[in-house]
């Protein structure tokens, strides 16, 4: 009982750590000997906490570039790469719409729903030290703003960073002439909205066991069991956005005010006269949230005139990553489930985590300038 116990109180899964280019770089990292003390390993299961626990291993994450996993033990709390911005403790999935966004050196970039910035700050980490790109980072919640400015300063990425505070990005308008040399130019954008926060779960004790299989054939609700106790989660206190009257709405009206917003940011993304490529991306395990919302977007009529569609082939290190997008929510259309990645909360790394990339058709982008 005693070693149960112990047990519970371990963190559940490995620490993850994205190196951030503007202040270190992999190669410094792993093979200049800065982490000489952590031997890499290809086994993720070995740094789950088990007996065999090893806090000297590392493993490179194949599926995002410069990010490591470590046993939860490791000794990197008060590591001097941690205080000095050069590496960030973010979790796998939240690392992956950065990833997939993958903008060019020079890309101008917008990050509409910013704060508390771990992925303008990844952003900011892959256009790299010599970029003469920008990420326009907007931030409707004005408490909010503290920490993305926090995080951006952390990262030292300032000089790439342009906060937008206390803007709704749905209020954005690229096509007034004062954005001629600003968000008219932007071809990436990430939406990583407010969301029920269903995939959330904790480092360092059970708060819920997801009871649903995000990704297996035939879900279709996860339990109900699964959304609740998520109150705490960073994103889950943004129900605002679920209009007026959310809180006495019940769970499913929630979730359809909510799903209701992520279409409208991705149809708002979709209107940038130069974008190309587009991700969405939620910390929850609901198809109402996720793949219904994708296929709600791609119906819209700016999707159609604009040609924006969704490709596996886009997935580029994640194509051969195993859970995709439930194809029966989207209403049978295996390539668009093809092209949704999914996140199972515990056993995939983290939190469970849903990501799926727009595009622009090659027709559409051949006429850009
Ligand atoms: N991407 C962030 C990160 O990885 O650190 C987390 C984003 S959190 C899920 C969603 C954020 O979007 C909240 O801070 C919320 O205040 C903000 N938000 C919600 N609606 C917005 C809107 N219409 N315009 C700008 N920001 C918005």
């Amino acid at each position: 009982a005693l070693l149960a116990r112990s047990q519970t109180q371990l963190p559940r899964f490995p620490r993850w750590v994205r190196i951030n280019n503007l202040k270190a770089n992999y190669d410094l990292l792993m093979n200049k000997g800065v982490f000489s003390e952590f031997t890499p390993i290809d086994d993720l299961e070995k740094l789950y906490p088990k007996r065999d626990y090893l806090p000297n291993k590392v493993y490179v994450d194949p599926y995002v570039a410069d990010l490591l996993a470590f046993a939860p033990s490791a000794p990197l709390l008060k590591h001097p790469l941690k205080k000095t911005g050069a590496i960030v403790f973010q979790d796998r999935a939240s690392c992956v719409p950065a990833q997939l966004l993958d903008p060019p050196r020079d890309a101008y970039v917008v990050d509409a729903t910013a704060a508390p910035g771990n992925k303008t700050t990844h952003l900011a980490s892959l256009l790299g030290p010599d970029s003469k790109g920008k990420i326009f980072a907007f931030e409707r919640d004005r408490r909010r703003v503290f920490a993305l400015k926090e995080a951006v300063a952390a990262a030292g990425a300032q000089n790439l960073v342009e906060i937008r505070p206390s803007v709704d990005f749905l209020r954005s308008a690229p096509w007034n002439p004062s954005e001629e040399n600003g968000l008219k130019k932007v071809t990436h954008i990430l939406l990583d909205p407010s969301c029920s926060g269903s995939g959330i779960v904790e480092r360092d004790e059970y708060r819920f066991i997801p009871t649903g299989e995000p990704g297996a054939k035939g879900t279709r609700h996860p339990d109900r069991s699964s959304i609740k106790g998520t109150n705490t989660s960073p994103s889950a206190v943004e129900y605002e956005d679920a209009g007026p009257g959310w809180k006495s709405a019940t769970e499913d009206d929630r979730l359809f005010a909510l799903a209701d917003f992520q279409v409208r940011i991705i149809e708002h993304a979709m209107r940038f006269p130069n974008a190309t490529r587009i991700t969405y991306s939620t910390c929850s395990v609901h198809a109402q949230e996720n793949e219904r919302v994708v296929m709600a977007a791609l119906n819209t009529s700016v999707a159609r005139h604009r040609g924006w569609v969704t490709e596996p082939r886009h997935l580029n290190r994640l194509k051969d990553w195993p859970r995709r997008g439930i194809v029966e929510e989207c209403d049978g259309n295996e390539q668009v489930a093809d092209s949704c990645i999914r996140f199972r909360p515990w056993t995939d790394g983290g939190i469970g985590f849903f990501v799926a990339v727009f595009i622009r058709n090659e027709q559409e982008r051949a006429r850009l300038p």
